[in-house]
């Protein structure tokens, strides 16, 4: 049985002074039974692992290249993260697929580069608002997962992020229904991808959690946790999160 997780995404936001967070964190949830991530910029990356261990806060990257290394000016392979002590990263944000048109093959390709060098891939996927207008917000999301999944991951290499693209930033977020169909529908999925194993993957939640929803969320059926932008970049934020979900 895997341990619930919160996770951080702080996208291009953060700075060397926003790492205090990590010391609050650490003292607020010293013995917490949930796993805790916090993925800053790539910058911050090394200083943040510094800060963190030994504790239970673990550091996270929010992208890396499918390749080992080479001429791919301004990119960083999975080994170059799990080199600055990072144990995660982040792939397949909508706002990665969006700006730079990754598709479910690339972020396969980036997650099998991840498992590879000893990184645990955080594979999101999700609709748009027109795609959930027009009803097909299942048929999308399955055929991400299907697309975007190494073959041959389990519960201990592979966390899924269902994040619906409207539902980012936005402060709206899907009914506690919507969020229960996707993520009985993944977990079906992923049992049928990968056997029993797919049974322990990690289901996170992401889009506008707050410590005002994260309880409601947090009861749900296959949700194990969530992914968290705007409301983990302070401690103040993000730990009611952590304890929501350690209570749930
Ligand atoms: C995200 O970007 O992954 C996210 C969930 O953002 P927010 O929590 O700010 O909606």
């Amino acid at each position: 049985m895997q341990r619930k997780l919160a996770a951080g995404n702080w996208k291009m936001n953060g700075d060397v002074q926003a790492l205090s967070m990590l010391d609050t964190l650490a003292q607020a949830h010293n013995k917490a039974q949930t796993d805790i991530l916090i993925c800053p910029p790539a910058h911050l990356l090394s200083q943040a692992v510094a800060r963190a261990a030994p504790g239970p806060v673990n550091i996270g990257g929010q992208n890396c290249h499918h390749a080992a290394s080479g001429a791919h000016t301004g990119d960083i392979s999975a080994g170059m993260l799990r080199e600055t002590g990072a144990t995660a990263v982040i792939l397949g944000h909508s706002e990665r697929r969006e700006a730079y048109h990754e598709s479910d093959a690339d972020v396969r390709a980036k997650a099998t580069a991840a498992q590879n060098a000893g990184l645990l891939p955080l594979v999101c996927l999700g609709e748009s608002l027109a795609e959930r207008d027009a009803g097909e917000a299942l048929a999308v999301i399955r055929g991400q997962l299907q697309g975007s999944v190494p073959e041959n991951s389990t519960g201990d290499t592979l966390v899924i992020a269902y994040e619906p693209i409207w539902a980012i930033g936005t402060g709206k977020i899907p009914s506690m229904a919507q969020i229960a169909e996707v993520h009985a529908c993944l977990r079906n999925d992923l049992r049928e991808m990968l056997g029993d194993t797919g049974a322990s993957v990690r289901l996170l939640y992401g889009g506008s959690v707050k410590a005002s929803n994260a309880a409601e969320i947090f009861a749900l059926p296959h949700v194990d946790g969530a992914l968290v932008g705007g409301a983990s970049l302070t401690a103040e934020d993000f730990s009611p999160i952590i304890t929501a979900l350690a209570h749930s």
